[in-house]
């Protein structure tokens, strides 16, 4: 039997994209056989289907780290056929065939049940962005934060973590603070819920200090470098900044003044290999409580697989405003 997916391979002239028609063999005989409705596009995604080593090391290879499906084998997991199941995360899309096809063949334990009431479609409107911008939120609530200490920052604030943080923070009574270059965007971000926006070049500029004046009661940082150091330099008293992306740098120069001076805290967040529990959890508020408010504002584009090689070069160029769904059945 075959499957239509995206297939990135790599030749002297470099890696191309294109959709070929795949057979279930390709995806071994173990594990959980789910059939693919949705996926969507995060920056990792574009970092595979660009041949970047750190991610995917071998091609021929289908990216999509996210998805979302109905299950056709159940293979030894607590499964039944026609469970509808979403997988983000682990190894998918990554070294294990993934979401940019019709079919993905991956262990039970890989796969969380699609919480009641989110629609698969909306499932991958979050996919891995909101998944980790919910556990940006839940790591700044563990450690205190609330909305009376005063407003929190988000950098990359258009991108997939950052818009859905600002959504998410924006519903919970929280004063949103959203970092972006997009002059174009600010409206967008308004609509998101964001209370205030802070223009990326001119918040790099007055970042170099060792330490700048306390504004913020946390952070939540998808873009490291000298944004996360100016960040931590600018929380308030006890304040936390939850960093969990790349976009800018993957470097951190600063002094410690800002930790044993102000006793700020710097929080580690990854969605790729946290406990499926705690994903199952994060899930369910996407899913009720934490539902941005207008989901449908959060959608760039729904794509099909023939389209997603225009839209990678736009997310590495930092140029996509929000979430893109990619369309599989
Ligand atoms: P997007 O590309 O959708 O968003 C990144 C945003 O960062 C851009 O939209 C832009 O926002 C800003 N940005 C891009 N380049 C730069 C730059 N050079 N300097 C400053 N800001 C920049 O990516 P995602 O939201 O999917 O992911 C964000 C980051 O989080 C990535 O690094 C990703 O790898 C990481 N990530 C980590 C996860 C984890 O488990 N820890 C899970 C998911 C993502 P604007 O134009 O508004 O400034």
């Amino acid at each position: 039997m075959t499957f239509q997916a995206l297939l990135t391979t790599e030749s002297d002239n470099g890696y191309q994209n294109a959709v070929v028609e795949r057979e279930l063999a390709d995806l071994g005989s173990e594990g959980v056989l789910v059939r693919v409705q949705w996926s969507s596009l995060n920056y990792k995604d574009a970092l595979s289907a660009t041949g970047n080593k750190g991610v995917t090391r071998t091609f021929p290879h289908t990216p999509g780290i996210d998805a979302v499906g109905v299950i056709e084998e159940t293979g030894n997991g607590p499964f039944a056929v026609g469970d509808t199941v979403i997988c983000t995360g682990y190894d998918l899309g990554m070294n294990t065939d993934g979401g940019y096809g019709q079919y993905i063949r991956v262990p039970a334990e890989w796969l969380v049940p699609l919480p009641e009431g989110l629609a698969p479609r909306d499932a991958m409107l979050m996919g891995t962005a909101g998944l980790t911008a919910a556990l940006c939120v839940e790591s700044l609530l563990d450690t205190g934060v609330n909305p009376d200490q005063g407003p929190v920052l988000v950098t990359g604030a258009t991108g997939g973590v950052g818009s859905i943080s600002v959504a998410i923070l924006a519903k919970l009574g929280f004063r949103v603070a959203a970092v972006t270059g997009k002059a174009d965007s600010h409206d967008w971000l308004r609509e998101l819920g964001a209370a205030e926006i802070v223009d990326r070049k001119a918040f790099l500029e007055s970042a170099s200090k060792p330490m700048l004046k306390e504004q913020w009661a946390g952070a939540v940082d998808c873009v490291g470098g000298e944004m996360l150091a100016g960040a931590l330099k600018s929380l308030k008293y006890g304040g936390s900044a939850a960093c969990c992306g790349l976009a800018g740098s993957p470097n951190l120069e600063m002094t410690v003044f800002p930790f044993i001076l102000r006793g700020v805290n710097l929080l580690g967040v990854d969605s790729v290999e946290l406990p499926c529990e705690i994903k199952q959890q994060m899930w369910q508020l996407l899913a009720d409580q934490w539902m941005p408010e207008n989901p449908k504002a959060l959608e760039a584009a729904e794509i099909g697989l023939e389209d997603v090689s225009e839209w990678v070069g736009k997310i590495l160029e930092g140029g996509v405003r929000g979430r893109v769904v990619v369309r599989l059945a």
